[in-house]
């Protein structure tokens, strides 16, 4: 934690080949690589965004305090360059260690404003999808909650794939990201993936493809994180809905069941 906003610039960007717990994670990341070699595709998620990091490291609460008193704007951006250079430095260290790709979560406009976002987030973000492009190292963005305020935003971050939480509208979000990047999502993961039935995890599945999928652009998948409480037959329905219905014809049609 910071304590003191002040104290930024006593901050440094940990190693994540030294400062535990990061060379634990770049360890599992090379067994992962190591026993499946290409057969499955390992995300390294570097998961807190620049906003993300630095609300982590003040604490939520406070750092809504802080995005309050204008006397604070120099240091807050500073700290926020900081967690972005983490974030790089960080996503570069799971590449080597053998992750295919990585992500970053990060504070969304269920949290806070579009303007703020644009102001304090959105100029990391593109720095960090910058980087990674040309490491040429596929990064995603993830943002909980209804993304629709600043989906342009998101798009014109850089990022590769927007991985889009349920609560977005779906045809918003195909018609937003068309031929400009890929969304990741959008099936429910408490409401249908932990809670439903497989049969409902096809039912979702199908209507996400109907919608997402024509003309390319789509990995079907959770539109947030799994809970560990989600029952293996649902993550498997979802998977077969995959190979089932998701594949295409050489024009960008689906090829249906
Ligand atoms: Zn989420």
């Amino acid at each position: 934690m910071l304590k003191n906003l002040e104290d930024v610039n006593t901050l440094r960007v940990p190693d994540p080949e030294k400062d535990q717990p990061l060379p634990q994670i770049l360890k599992a990341g090379s067994l992962l690589r190591r026993e499946f070699i290409d057969r499955v595709f390992i995300m390294g998620r570097v998961d807190q965004g620049p906003m993300a990091l630095t609300a982590a490291l003040r604490g939520y609460s406070q750092f809504f305090l802080d995005l309050g008193e204008e006397k604070n704007g120099p240091l807050i951006e500073r700290l926020l360059d900081i967690c972005v250079e983490a974030d790089i430095r960080y996503a570069r260290a799971l590449r080597e260690a053998g992750a295919h790709g990585t992500s970053l979560g990060e504070l969304g406009s269920d949290t806070i404003s579009p303007a703020m976002y644009r102001k304090l987030g959105l100029p990391r973000l593109r720095i960090f999808y910058a980087a990674m492009q040309e490491k040429r190292f596929p990064a995603s963005l993830h943002q909980c909650g209804n993304t629709a305020a600043v989906l342009s935003d998101m798009v014109s971050s850089g990022a590769a794939i927007l991985e889009l939480d349920p609560r977005t509208d779906a045809r918003k979000a195909k018609e937003t990201t068309r031929k400009k990047t890929t969304i990741l999502g959008m099936v429910d993961p408490a409401n249908v993936l932990e809670r439903g039935t497989p049969a409902l995890v096809q039912e979702k599945s199908r209507e996400a493809i109907e919608i997402l999928a024509p003309g390319g652009g789509f990995i079907l998948g959770p539109g947030c994180a799994l809970t560990p409480e989600t029952p293996q037959a649902n993550v498997e329905a979802l998977v077969e809905c995959a190979a089932q219905f998701g594949r295409y014809r050489p024009d960008g049609t689906l090829l249906g069941r």
